[in-house]
C-alpha cells in the first residue's frame, strides 16, 4: 500500500528539509529540482503552503510515497511534524 502525505500547512516553518530529503530519495543527492514536494511561502503574509506533486511537473518527480523506505523521508526529516503519513 502506497502511503500518502497529508500536509499540515499551519505547522510548517518553511525550512525546506523535506524538499532536500525528497530529492535524496529520488536521486541520492540533495537538491530541489526533482523533489515531489515544494514549499511556497508568502513573505508578506507569512503563510506557507506545502505542495506535493501527484504527477511529474517541470522536472519534479511524482510522489511515490517513498515505497523503498521504512517511512517517507519527508515526514522523517520534518522537525515540526507538519507532514503526516496516511496508510489508507
Ligand atoms: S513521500 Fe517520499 S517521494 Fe513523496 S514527497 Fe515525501 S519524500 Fe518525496
Ligand atoms: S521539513 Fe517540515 S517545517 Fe520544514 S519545510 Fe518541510 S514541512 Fe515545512
Amino acid at each position: 500500500m502506497i502511503p500518502t502525505i497529508e500536509p499540515r500547512h499551519e505547522r510548517c516553518g518553511a525550512c525546506n528539509l523535506c524538499v532536500l530529503a525528497c530529492a535524496f530519495h529520488h536521486e541520492g543527492a540533495f537538491g530541489r529540482r526533482s523533489a515531489s514536494i515544494e514549499i511556497h511561502k508568502n513573505e508578506r503574509e507569512g503563510e506557507v503552503e506545502i505542495v506535493i506533486f501527484d504527477e511529474p511537473r517541470d522536472g519534479h518527480k511524482a510522489c511515490d510515497g517513498c515505497l523503498n523506505e521504512d517511512r517517507p523521508l519527508c515526514a522523517q526529516w520534518c522537525p515540526v511534524r507538519a507532514l503526516l503519513i496516511r496508510r489508507n
